[in-house]
């Protein structure tokens, strides 16, 4: 999820690059709501992660797919719930298997409907991506912790990784390539988005998430592809992880000294931007903080919504 703009979330495969030999990333192009799209291939079957928003664009991504397939199996799995993520899956209904954790499945079920009726509030570019037969899908498989794909002569690592971004990420590892996609657990050039919004959505946590990086950065990929922002190196990850370090370290120390809340994001957030002057999104420093203030040892066992 990225933050609300009346720009076109359009998908343009035609900007597609091979990362990797069958390896293919569909690049965000910056666009607010378009999400970084994968399409792995092996010998037998082409998986395609994340689906772009709405069935015009997963229509495309699909057709792409299928191309590159020439006639293997086709396979679709999505980072998270998240709209530009997951919502075409519809599209793929029956034209791929469709593979997600178990957490995620529970996000499609128990939100799904209702994100898509709020997405759909946005204003004319985004409801009209979202418009006619966009319907949440179920996945077709559904596995618990960890699944391993094997594409023919490749083998891709579906991992859930516990609650960050949202309760039920995943990632997506392609061992022989180097290569993961994280979904929105990482974000490049933008600081990390924070689903945050008490007392609809407060299944984000900055420490769940933090402990998500911490391992996925000591895990030696060479190429990361985040859910938005350029492909990057192992650093990616990295960045990621400090950054939350900080948003953490800053957040707590003000609220260790008693600071009030409106305080404290002020505070933090203009120490954020004179850190990180080149990154956009700073709309979601507030919600980090405000996540974070809940997630304070001294406030953990009250109402997160509270
Ligand atoms: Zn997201």
């Amino acid at each position: 999820m990225n933050d609300v703009s009346l720009s076109d979330p359009a998908v343009h495969v035609a900007g597609v690059q091979e990362i990797a030999p069958e390896l293919l990333v569909v690049p965000d192009r910056r666009i607010p709501l378009v999400p970084n799209i994968g399409i792995i291939g092996g010998t037998e079957a082409v998986l395609v992660v994340d689906t772009g928003m709405g069935t015009a664009n997963a229509e495309q991504v699909l057709s792409l797919a299928s191309e590159v397939a020439e006639g293997r199996r086709l396979y679709l799995t999505t980072t998270h719930f998240h709209p530009e993520h997951a919502f075409g899956a519809h599209v793929f209904h029956g034209r791929a298997t469709y593979l997600a954790n178990r957490a995620q499945a529970e996000d499609l079920k128990v939100k799904g409907a209702g994100y898509l009726e709020m997405f759909r509030g946005f204003g004319p570019p985004v409801a009209d991506r979202l418009d006619g037969d966009v319907r949440v899908v179920a996945p077709d498989v559904v596995y618990d912790d960890g699944y391993d794909l094997d594409l023919g002569g490749r083998c891709v690592r579906l991992r859930a990784t516990g609650r960050g971004h949202t309760k039920g990420d995943q990632v997506i590892g392609v061992p022989d390539a180097g290569v993961l996609f994280t979904g929105d657990l990482a974000e490049t050039g933008q600081f990390a988005i924070f689903p945050w919004f008490p007392p609809y959505d407060t299944d984000v946590s900055g420490i769940g998430w933090l402990t998500v990086m911490e391992r996925l950065a000591a895990d030696g990929h060479r190429t990361v592809v985040p859910g938005h922002g350029a492909v990057g190196g192992p650093q990616v990850l990295g960045d990621v992880r400090d950054y939350l370090r900080e948003l953490r370290d800053e957040t707590w120390r003000r609220r260790d000294s008693a600071m009030g809340g409106s305080e404290i994001v002020a505070e933090v957030r203009a120490l954020l931007i004179e850190r990180h002057p080149e990154w956009t999104g700073q709309e979601w420093i507030e919600k980090g903080v405000g996540c974070l203030c809940t997630e304070h040892p001294t406030v953990t066992d009250q109402d997160p919504t509270g």
